[in-house]
């Protein structure tokens, strides 16, 4: 299972510690973790594997939009900060978009990301 994990700046502090908590599910060895760049490095520093994709900015978000529409990406941890602008809205909104085109779970704040750890 692949999960990606994006969040923004104002929000990275946060993805740490929820990560963290949830490093028992997070680890498992059947679980790939993908990321946008800073956020990966940012759960490389907390102990996680993870394969880092290009700062969000640069089009991180779009690589992992790319791996949604492939099938290769199974659930999407995006903690948005939704009290600051982005450059690359248009990106945000794409990956949620084909997120939803192809009926993969995303969750877009740390309330739902803790219902899928339930789930998980
Ligand atoms: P970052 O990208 O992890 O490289 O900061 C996240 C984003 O802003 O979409």
């Amino acid at each position: 299972m692949e999960i990606a994990i994006i969040a923004h700046d104002g929000m990275k502090d946060r993805m740490v510690t929820f990560i963290t908590e949830h490093k028992d599910i997070l680890m498992r060895p059947e679980i790939n973790l993908i990321a946008t760049g800073t956020t990966g490095g940012r759960a490389e520093q907390a102990g996680f594997s993870v394969r880092r994709m290009l700062s969000g900015p640069m089009g991180g978000d779009a690589q992992i939009a790319g791996r949604v529409a492939e099938g290769k990406t199974d659930l999407v941890i995006f903690f948005k900060d939704p009290l600051s602008s982005h450059a690359h809205d248009a990106d945000i909104n794409m990956l949620i978009r084909v997120c939803d085109v192809h009926n993969v779970a995303i969750a877009t704040n740390p309330a739902s990301a803790e219902l899928f750890m339930k789930a998980l």
